[in-house]
């Protein structure tokens, strides 16, 4: 995922090699050489196939935290790594970022919460079961990206291997479809939100099911929600920050731009 603001960029993760990424980046005006950081949530190869290469090309910072580091840095070496403290938010140039823990089967797996301004976004993949930091992050955002990785009858009934299909449903896998809308239905609040579905599998999903999934059970509720689904491997999906409230039903004079309007986002 890729965050832009008055002409700065920071990755989070880098599933893809760097030659894709390198592309997508220039296709969105931002130089490689000019990234200020890659955020990494965990180690698994989906969400660092990327980093090697781009951070040892571009000396781009890998910011992660000890765990997380000690874990990667037997994957790849040579690049520069800032380690942080969970404990602690991260400010970098006007931007305030916390992790927080996500159970997941990994050295020490993060979500993280993105904020500017008054505008927040969350980062919530890779986690086997909703937790109270996942769902007061989703809460208090106005873009979530969250998982919905699996609709659990195709998984049950697909080609993976039992072991496997046990990790997956396991509190230290992943969200199925069912469990994001529920995190969703948790997660809501008067001031608008956007929700990305992610991280769909592309054995045991589809964006059609995912999709329908979350919104019947939400329609359950009486709830409708602004929903889009991501794709695999590739920017699909942009979103910026509305306009504020009080410019937006602005009567008098000449609407004026938020001083902090931030640039696209992209997944
Ligand atoms: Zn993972
Ligand atoms: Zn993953």
């Amino acid at each position: 995922m890729l965050l832009q603001w008055e002409g700065k960029a920071i990755l989070i993760d880098a599933g893809i090699s760097a030659r894709k990424l390198t592309t997508y980046l220039l296709e969105r005006n931002v130089s490689p050489e000019n990234l200020l950081g890659i955020f990494v949530t965990h180690e698994h190869s989906d969400h660092i196939a990327g980093i090697e290469l781009l951070a040892k090309r571009f000396d781009t910072p890998v910011l992660c935290t000890e765990e997380t580091r000690k874990v990667l840095s037997w994957l790849i070496d040579g690049v520069e790594y800032e380690v942080y403290k969970k404990e602690q938010s991260i400010e970098i140039e006007g931007l305030e970022i916390q992790a927080f823990s996500l159970p997941h089967d990994a050295a020490d797996p993060v979500g993280y919460q993105i904020r500017y301004g008054e505008y927040a976004v969350s980062v919530i993949t890779d986690l086997g079961a909703p937790t109270l930091d996942a769902v007061s992050a989703a809460r208090t955002s106005d873009l979530v990206v969250i998982e919905a990785n699996h609709d659990v009858d195709r998984l049950i009934s697909g080609p993976y291997p039992w072991h496997l299909k046990k990790r997956i449903m396991s509190d230290r896998g992943h969200l199925s479809n069912l469990q994001a809308a529920q995190l969703i239905s948790s997660a809501l609040r008067p001031r608008p939100q956007q929700f990305w579905l992610a991280h769909l599998s592309k054995r045991n999903n589809t964006k059609t099911c995912a999709r329908d999934t979350v919104l019947s059970y939400l329609n359950k509720l009486g709830i409708s929600i602004d929903l889009y689904v991501t794709e695999r491997d590739k920017p699909s999906l942009v979103w910026e920050p509305p306009l504020e409230p009080a410019v937006q039903l602005s009567l008098f004079g000449s609407p004026k731009q938020s001083e902090e309007s931030m640039e696209p986002i992209i997944f």
